[in-house]
């Protein structure tokens, strides 16, 4: 036995996160937050308004599955999108929100969703097995009433056929979840490559 409790592993893995998309520009000025999920449904978060680039284990935080504080300090403003994404997929267990300049350019005032497809790494994502999928990324307005936010999430996502691995919020960042937090990294990466791509090929023109 390592000694190392399970929150403590997910701590450290969410540090490190948290510098991986710093040093890929993707987490500027506080801005972003990053949690996983406990086995007992606990959420390790980063608490609100902390650098990402340069987290240290005081910066993360535990809630419980409603989004109670269990230690008193104050989890981000965002919390309750990552809570709509662990109610809706069982299997995620860790979300990861960057801010991205690919994903806020792609979203300014954009509301149809971005349709990938043709692209080899779209293989990235689970359950994708071939470059003709075609995956759905819903734009959502930004908007400051979180709970408002994520009841729209939700809904979509309700009605939505087809896998969802991420959605996009006009002019502020993306969300995108995963098994861990190696997985959720994984998905970031393979959107922010295919966010430049679409912008690259004129993914703006086609609004
Ligand atoms: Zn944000």
């Amino acid at each position: 036995m390592s000694g190392v409790s399970e929150f403590e592993q997910r701590v450290a893995e969410l540090i490190e996160a948290g510098r991986t998309l710093y040093r890929l520009g993707m987490v500027p000025a506080t801005s972003g937050n990053l949690s996983a999920r406990l086995t007992d449904g606990c959420l390790a978060i980063t608490v609100s308004g902390r650098h990402k680039g340069r987290l240290t284990a005081d910066d993360i935080m535990l809630i419980d599955a409603a989004g109670h504080s269990l230690d008193g300090r104050r989890p981000s403003a965002e919390t309750g999108l990552h809570l709509q994404i662990y109610r809706r997929f069982p299997d995620a267990g860790a979300v990861l929100h960057p801010h991205s300049v690919n994903a806020t350019l792609l979203s300014r005032g954009r509301r149809a969703p971005l349709v990938l497809t043709d692209y080899e790494l779209l293989k990235a994502f689970p359950g994708v097995d071939t470059h003709a999928f075609a995956l759905t990324v819903p734009v959502f307005a930004n908007c400051q009433d979180i709970p408002a936010l994520a009841a729209e999430v939700d809904d979509w996502m309700m009605r939505h056929q087809g896998p969802v691995h991420g959605y996009l919020i006009g002019g502020h960042g993306f969300y995108t979840w995963g098994a861990t937090v190696d997985d959720a990294l994984r998905h970031v990466e393979a959107f922010e490559f295919l966010f430049d791509c679409e912008l690259r090929t004129g993914g703006m023109s086609r609004l």
